[in-house]
């Protein structure tokens, strides 16, 4: 059967049954003496089929970068209890390394610019922390991630030490995959228990990797990075656990594929589908220099949240 491509301005083509790959996809033309319709095609059953997937084309990020990061995250942690973030870049001859963008971070955000560039080298993904609560990519972090072919890594659970929870994915035009282990050296993988497979509602599953920081010496983060970093002080409404359970991110993405990159709606934590218009649940404040950043616990509810945030009980919710 013939496969006519509709391009714009292209000619009809002639009468007969054939296919038509237009816009919006695959489609049946069916055309005879006493019907012409057009019907969508989501399979060719004369064809094989193709396997999605993606696959990174670079050498693994190094121990020493991936250890550089990890004690970064760490020591922003450390001093301000918040998330940071860090950009990802590869140069054929000089291999991986990263940079710290100017970013606003707090506990439960990290705000940044994506187009800082280092001469001779791609950048090719993102990783942020997430401080004390679990790694995991909400869906602020698809929507941030959607426009940006590469690898996106989240660290979180920073009170473990050396222990951390992880989500490692390759992102391509909004398509979410795995990314394996072994792209990231010195990362030692979790021991799988089968409970922790089962993705549970709106958490996160908890399972702890860890890295070995001998690598580094007596190395420590450049207290340049530090001065890129404007801490909001977050005073969370008592947020209530959404209806909505929180979608594995392979699947909260599948709505949106088109061959161009997705754009949607960046509402906190919420799909298109699921869209609402509900202001997020805190209000932000930048603290003047030198002020010490605190969050407020003025309420019972409101202390379970900090407590959460400060690691003292099992998160609630993340980013
Ligand atoms: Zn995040």
């Amino acid at each position: 059967m013939p496969v006519y491509v509709k391009q714009p301005g292209a000619e009809a083509p002639p009468s007969g049954t054939h296919y038509v790959v237009a816009r919006n996809g695959l489609h049946m033309h069916v055309q005879n003496d006493w019907l012409d319709a057009v019907i969508p095609v989501k399979e060719f059953s004369a064809l094989e089929r193709e396997e999605v997937r993606a696959t990174v084309l670079l050498p693994p990020i190094g121990a020493r970068v991936f250890a550089e990061i990890f004690t970064f995250f760490e020591a922003v942690f450390k001093r301000h209890s918040t998330e940071a973030a860090v950009l990802l870049h590869y140069s054929k001859e000089y291999g991986w390394a990263f940079t710290v963008p100017i970013q606003h971070v707090s506990r439960a955000y990290v705000k940044y610019e994506m187009d800082e560039r280092l001469a001779g080298y791609r950048c090719v993904g993102t990783m942020h922390s997430h401080g004390s609560i679990s790694a995991g990519h909400s869906q602020t972090d698809i929507h941030d991630e959607a426009e940006f072919d590469g690898i996106h890594v989240t660290l979180g659970s920073f009170q473990r030490s050396p222990q951390f929870t992880m989500a490692a994915e390759i992102v391509c035009r909004g398509q979410r995959f795995k990314l394996p282990i072994i792209m990231l050296e010195g990362v030692i993988p979790p021991i799988p228990k089968e409970a922790d497979e089962k993705f549970k509602g709106w958490m996160f599953p908890e399972r702890y990797y860890s890295v070995s920081k001998d690598i580094l010496g007596d190395w420590t983060p450049h207290e340049d990075w530090f001065t890129r970093l404007t801490v909001d002080v977050v005073r969370f409404v008592p947020i209530k656990p959404s209806p909505l359970p929180m979608r594995p991110s392979d699947q909260a993405g599948a709505a949106l594929i088109t061959d161009a990159y997705p754009t949607f709606d960046s509402r906190f934590q919420l799909t298109p589908q699921d869209r609402k218009s509900k202001p997020p649940p805190w209000e932000t404040v930048t603290p003047k220099d030198g002020e010490i950043p605190i969050v407020k616990k003025s309420t019972k509810k409101k202390r379970g949240i900090v407590d959460r945030l400060l690691g003292k009980k099992e998160p609630l919710n993340e980013d």
